[in-house]
């Protein structure tokens, strides 16, 4: 089979911020040592029925993966690296939280391969932090950023959050200033989303936090826009900048649409024309996995459904994976490349997205160049009513 992403999900944290919908746990840390020896059963069993594929890139992901003692990190290491064959230019990024890591952590991660790290900033604005319960301050997210470039991780990410209850836009200037002068080569940055059933959800249900402003939210996307295309990052994904060289090549693999696998309680996986995910109580999870598992190479559905953690499957027809790759591609800049797309499907964008095309292209929410199709400025800021029109 073709080479694959994987994802890794480590459903930990030390506390739940109040935002976050995610799914990950604070105080169940007891659980890490045989939630750790599970993953590493799953690593296997995978490893087994996909027949030992290439591996381009590896995302350890959350939670927090920071808050993995070490040791464990490695047990998860190895057993990829016994599974898959990981390309030695393969990217592997972890994700970390400012305050979880030290000089020692960091040398562990490099010696076991790990080459880009995403620091999960959010703000550098301590009465923002506070507001949004993170455990760490503006200095604090500061340091972890130079020790981890200065440990020797050329490729450091960080994300920043905006469209925050009481957040100014003078306070996302300073808080974008003090970003760009640290350098980092890549910037994730996302509105907040009040999520259903999450405590801060509730506070601005009953009006403890006031709402906020999409329309201040919209100006401070567009500050972000300009200060940083000024600073040499290139915007290649809606939500994504990157100095040249820096963008991720884990999550290009999802907006170009290839396969991938994730592992872990809730993770999704897109192989083989299915899409699928793992059911998500961690205690279930591991329960489930807790012995080996007698696996053999299988196809398709079959394979998928011999995982004991897979809880839901949907197979993806022609149709559906046409208007996934045509709204996924779409959210990069570089937009979708209609010679692949014809390659792929035989069948061109124009013919089978006419009217939605044509329609965008007057409206100047779309455009075409060099044999691509991509969003406009002003398409980006309209981008989920164009993507709905392709389903
Ligand atoms: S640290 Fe990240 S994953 Fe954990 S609760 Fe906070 S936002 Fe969610």
């Amino acid at each position: 089979m073709q080479s694959i992403a994987l994802y890794l999900h480590i459903p930990f944290c030390e506390t739940k911020c109040p935002y976050c919908d995610f799914n990950t746990y604070a105080k169940i840390e007891s659980l890490i040592p045989a939630y750790v020896s599970a993953l590493r059963n799953e690593i296997v069993a995978w490893g087994q029925i996909l027949d030992h594929p290439d591996v381009k890139t590896i995302f350890f992901g959350g939670g927090t993966p920071s808050y993995l003692p070490p040791p464990e990190l490695v047990r998860v290491v190895e057993a990829i690296r016994t599974s898959f064959h990981v390309d030695p230019t393969a990217e592997i990024t972890l994700e970390a939280n400012p305050g979880d890591f030290d000089r020692g952590n960091l040398a562990t991660y490099l010696d076991c391969g790990f080459n880009r790290i995403s620091i999960g900033v959010q703000s550098l604005d301590d009465t923002l932090l506070s507001m949004l319960g993170r455990r760490h301050t503006a200095d604090d997210a500061i340091s972890a950023f130079q020790m981890a470039s200065g440990a020797g991780f050329e490729n450091v990410s960080i994300d920043l959050m905006y469209g925050l209850p009481y957040q100014t836009i003078e306070q996302w200037e300073t808080t974008l200033k003090r970003a760009l002068d640290l350098g980092p080569p890549h910037i994730s940055m996302y509105a907040l989303t009040l999520e259903g059933g999450t405590p801060m959800e509730q506070w601005v249900k009953n009006g403890q936090l006031p709402e906020p402003s999409a329309d201040l939210a919209a100006d401070m996307y567009i500050k972000a826009q300009g200060m940083f295309g000024r600073s040499g990052y290139a915007h290649y994904e809606i939500s994504n900048w990157a100095l040249p060289g820096f963008e991720s090549h884990h999550n290009l693999v999802y907006w170009q649409n290839e396969s991938y696998l994730g592992v872990g309680p809730g993770a999704h996986s897109y192989l083989q024309h299915h899409r699928f995910s793992n059911l998500k109580p961690p205690r279930e999870y591991v329960q489930k996995l807790k012995e080996p598992l007698a696996v053999h190479g299988a196809e398709n559905k079959a394979a998928i459904e011999s995982m004991p953690v897979v809880a839901e499957i949907e197979h993806i027809d022609t149709q559906l994976e046409m208007a996934e790759t045509m709204i996924l591609g779409l959210r990069l800049d570089q937009g979708i490349d209609v010679k692949k797309f014809v390659s792929r499907f035989d069948n061109s964008p124009f013919c089978v997205y006419e009217n939605i095309i044509s329609d965008g292209l007057r409206k100047g929410l779309l455009k075409t160049t060099d044999g691509t199709i991509s969003l406009t400025n002003k398409g980006r800021l309209l981008s989920n009513e164009i993507f709905s029109q392709f389903f």
